[in-house]
């Protein structure tokens, strides 16, 4: 029997979405026939987002420039979802990573700002969708987080800690929404190739007297299928998991790493 996923005339809502894995998932669901409103900080790379997926997709995308760290950052994007959609089928919680550093090198407003962009970010977001959600009879939620929830990062501090905060909340709220036939769970990229990605390989080339490419060489050496992942690839396992398609998977982490991750 061929898998329908489901997703034609479904809202998705994917956060944090004008570039990179959000943009990839957007594109996706909106392949798959979903009606789709993104978000970025910036309005003209949001609108510029909104005419691609148009165009490549054919499909009603919508969107809005908002920052996700600002108290109603999120319920404006929740909002303008339902303004121009009718309503929130489909959740995705992205925003940008928090910054590097090793412990000695954050300070109280490195760690507040980690937890409002990485952690209050996808409380807001979830809170805001859930009445939608309920009135429509059901729903998906995805978070993108990290590998480093199972394999914590060096030097990624607070990736490793709010993140982890992250898939504790999602695992707990699976459990209370699942009367609410709410499916709710985390998808955790290891190395996928975006342009946060290249710039961070292209920083530690420049620290290291090394160049790009070398350095993504390096990286692949630890990756078991041998290279980077490509943003696509990532933003199928989303989309399954968003999908109607998925009627029995809540509260888990899928990993889309390559096998970079050495634990089960
Ligand atoms: P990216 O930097 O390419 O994209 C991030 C997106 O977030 C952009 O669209 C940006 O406009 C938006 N954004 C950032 N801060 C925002 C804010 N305050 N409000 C609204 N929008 C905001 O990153 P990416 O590579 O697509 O990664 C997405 C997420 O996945 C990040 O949190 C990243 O740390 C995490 N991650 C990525 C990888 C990877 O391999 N790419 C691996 C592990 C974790």
């Amino acid at each position: 029997m061929a898998m329908d996923l489901g997703l034609r005339g479904k809202v998705a809502a994917v956060a944090a979405a004008n570039d990179g894995l959000g943009y990839a998932v957007a594109h996706v669901l909106a392949e798959e026939g979903a009606r789709v409103c993104i978000c970025g900080r910036r309005a003209g790379v949001v609108d510029e987002a909104v005419a691609a997926l148009r165009r490549d997709t054919g499909a009603e995308v919508s969107g809005i420039a908002v920052d996700l760290r600002t108290a109603d950052g999120p319920q404006r994007f929740i909002d303008a979802a339902v303004a121009a959609h009718g309503g929130v089928d489909v959740l995705v919680c992205n925003a940008g990573g928090p910054r590097p550093g090793a412990f000695e090198e954050l300070n109280d407003a490195d760690w507040q700002g980690a937890f409002e962009l990485t952690l209050l970010s996808a409380v807001r977001l979830i809170r805001g969708a859930l009445p939608s959600m309920r009135s429509r009879g059901g729903g998906r939620i995805a978070a993108i987080t990290s590998t480093s929830v199972r394999q914590p990062i060096p030097g990624l501090l607070l990736s490793n800690s709010l993140r982890a905060a992250v898939t504790g909340m999602l695992k707990t709220l699976s459990s209370e929404l699942a009367r609410d036939a709410i499916l709710v769970n985390a998808v955790a990229p290891g190395r996928i190739n975006t342009s946060r990605v290249r710039q961070i390989d292209a920083d530690r080339a420049q620290r290291t007297g090394s160049d790009p490419q070398a350095v993504a060489a390096d990286y692949a050496r630890a990756i078991d299928l041998g290279r980077y992942g490509e943003a696509e690839e990532f933003a199928r396992a989303v989309a399954f998991v968003v999908s109607w398609a998925n009627t029995y998977q809540t509260g888990s982490v899928v990993s889309v790493d390559g096998g970079i991750v050495r634990s089960v």
